[in-house]
């Protein structure tokens, strides 16, 4: 069992299920249990609530039901939204090049370097700045009329930094090439309206705004090209094959609605956290660096790199003092190499293997913070000290 003792500043890797979103959710694992594919009372039952929850996820982000597919997570939207467009356009009208950002999720990128070399797509690189943003222009130097699809996170979940997604959208739109952004941790804090950000598909899992695992959405904008990757039934127009999950549905949709209000309270509350802890962090830690925009990052994020410090080694240390934080990307436990996000902000070996990210939540305290913060310098030093530099 998890000691109560321990502080939870993980909140990017995943959240509580709000129990307003459990209470919602109970029901339709017994009670409206229907098919929502069945033509009888039972299947009508759990079909309602089925397009009730598309109705509010359309409204929240600004589209029609018919643009809302759900998922079963963040990752399989993204490979949606990856392969089903690049396969269409590839063959509608021969477009075989995929651009995306070297700052992706896994989810975005693999699956690229999948298309690249097992189906013959070519992925370009797009270059980011030291903070991780693309930067628009290029964008308009790097795509092509054979352009299949443009990829750009939103929001990284590494380094926190946001991307200037509405700018890119409406250069690939000019350009008639259809674009998605991973909005997987994004959607947790950011406002979310298809038409603001310009973009013709969008990734969201529920995981991150406090609703279950293994849910998850991807917008399609009508009239673009797509092939389904899950094939089978008729679910999902076309576009997604399987019996619908519909108590994890519902409860995406719910917990969406709760992350999608009163945002900007929230914000005020944590980016005052925040950026305690990156002031404190810099001025208390030596070789220390934020990783990420300074401002323009997500408001619950802060991410830092310590010179010559495994991070490894300092994420099982602060776990023993209590603190559960991340390196920003999924467990590199006994991978020695620093993250791909991190080496294409410029930044070297000896500092990019000694990464820390922390990010907060609604139940994170200021008290939680300040003794994190007494705590994060000495063992760095420790680390430091174990290894001559
Ligand atoms: C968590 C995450 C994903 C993957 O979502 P899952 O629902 O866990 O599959 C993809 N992209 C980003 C940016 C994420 O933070």
């Amino acid at each position: 069992m998890r000691d109560n003792s321990m502080i939870f500043l993980d909140f990017a890797s995943t959240t509580p299920v709000d129990p307003r979103v459990v209470e919602t959710m109970l029901p339709f694992f017994d009670q409206i249990y229907g098919n929502s594919s069945s033509t009888h009372q039972f299947g009508q039952q759990a079909e309602k609530a089925l397009e009730d929850s598309r109705q509010t996820v359309a409204e929240l982000i600004g589209a029609s039901p018919r643009e809302v597919v759900f998922t079963s997570c963040g990752s399989e939207s993204d490979n949606l939204a990856l392969r089903g467009v690049a396969f269409a356009e590839r063959n509608q009208r021969g477009a075989s090049h995929i651009l995306i950002s070297p700052v992706e999720h896994h989810a975005v990128s693999n699956t690229a370097l999948q298309l690249q070399e097992l189906h013959g797509f070519e992925v370009e690189f797009l270059h980011v700045d030291q903070y991780g943003i693309v930067d628009p222009d290029e964008v308009t130097r790097r795509i092509r009329p054979d352009t299949a699809i443009v990829s750009v996170i939103h929001a990284n979940n590494e380094i926190g930094t946001i991307n200037p997604i509405g700018v890119i959208g409406e250069i690939c739109r000019a350009r008639g090439v259809r674009f998605h952004t991973d909005s997987v941790q994004g959607a947790a804090h950011l406002p979310i309206n298809v038409n603001d950000l310009n973009v013709d598909l969008i990734s969201i899992g529920a995981h991150k705004f406090y609703g279950p695992k293994g849910v998850g959405v991807l917008f399609v904008r009508e009239g673009t090209p797509i092939y389904p990757t899950q094939t089978g039934g008729g679910q999902e127009y076309n576009l997604r094959a399987g019996t619908h999950n519909t108590p994890y549905i519902v409860g995406m949709a719910k917990a969406f609605e709760l992350a999608q209000v009163n945002h900007e309270e929230r914000h005020h509350k944590y980016i005052q956290m925040r950026d305690q802890i990156i002031e404190q962090v810099l001025a208390t830690v030596p070789d220390s660096k934020v990783t990420g925009h300074p401002t323009i990052r997500l408001p619950n994020h802060a991410s830092f790199v310590f010179k010559n410090v495994d991070g490894n080694t300092l994420l099982m240390m602060l776990d023993a003092a209590g603190y559960a934080c991340s390196s920003g990307s999924a467990c590199k436990t006994g991978d020695p190499e620093p993250s791909d996000v991190l080496t294409s902000l410029g930044l070297s070996r000896e500092w990019a293997l000694g990464s820390l990210r922390l990010t907060l939540g609604q139940t994170t305290k200021l008290r939680d913070i300040e003794g994190f913060l007494e705590t994060l310098p000495t063992l760095v030093s420790q680390i430091r000290e174990l290894v001559p530099q």
